[in-house]
């Protein structure tokens, strides 16, 4: 497998006030194509800092993030925007959906910077929904649907641009035990048969048995890192 995303000393300090917070102290990482990363670690252990280094969407106070030769920590605003748009999607714990907008129009809305015609949009934004399992839902705003039938809708829309990245927050957080299995298999599923490669936090143990291998981060560190026996090469 070769090698798609690599951390180099990561730091990042929050400063409140006189108070310095490391959220991470010193954390490297390399991580394959295709491969299926499990962030794991209570609350507070720097778990959605890290994703966030890795997504462009927070400066690191110190490091390199390398994704594909680009160093991430050395982009602008714009070119990160950009970088964002044609590699990464994005599914958070609370769905980020437009309130006032379909799931058909929340789905399509990224495809929109692509400049594909909007019927054209639009029957794909369909299909990934139908993939979701809301076919029958195409018309019904956020507030018209449960919690798991909007974070399906914020899957469809994280893979409709089939980015080569997923990156989900703790995007089982606000499910019941039951939806949440049928939201990991959803998106597991779709990543391995796209062969994407899948970065998810999570503080829920029972989360990371799906994955490649774990990453236990504890206090802006990495404690160890394990693999998943049943998750051979070959396998995902
Ligand atoms: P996790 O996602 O594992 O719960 P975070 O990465 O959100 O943890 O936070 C790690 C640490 O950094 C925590 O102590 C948190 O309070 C702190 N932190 C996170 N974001 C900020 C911020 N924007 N400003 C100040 N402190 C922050
Ligand atoms: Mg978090």
């Amino acid at each position: 497998m070769s090698n798609l995303i690599t951390l180099n000393n990561i730091r990042k300090i929050y400063k409140m006030g006189n108070e310095k917070i490391v959220a991470l102290n010193d954390v490297s990482l390399s991580i394959d194509r295709k491969e299926f990363i499990c962030l794991l670690g209570t609350s507070g252990s720097g778990k959605s800092t890290l994703l966030n280094m890795m997504a462009g969407l927070e400066k690191p106070t110190r490091g390199e993030i390398i994704i594909e030769n680009h160093h991430i920590e050395k982009m602008n605003e714009k070119q990160l925007a950009q970088f964002r748009q044609l590699h990464i999607g994005f599914v958070f714990q609370s769905y980020n959906l437009i309130s006032t907008l379909s799931a058909l129009e929340n789905v399509s809305l990224g495809l929109t910077f692509r400049g594909i015609p909007r019927k054209k949009r639009e029957n794909i934004a369909k299909k990934m929904l139908e993939s979701v399992g809301l076919g029958n839902r195409l018309n019904h705003k956020p507030s018209e649907m449960s919690g798991g039938q909007q974070q399906r809708v914020s899957i469809a829309r994280a893979f409709v641009e089939n980015p080569e990245i997923i990156f989900a927050d703790e995007p089982t957080g606000n499910l019941d035990s039951k939806t949440t299995v049928e939201v990991m298999n959803l998106i597991t599923g779709m990543a391995k048969k796209n062969e994407q490669t899948l970065i998810i936090v999570t503080h829920d143990p029972e989360i990371s048995p799906y994955s490649d291998r774990i990453v236990h981060l504890r206090d802006g560190n990495i404690e160890k890192i394990s693999k998943n026996k049943h998750k051979g090469e070959g396998n995902r």
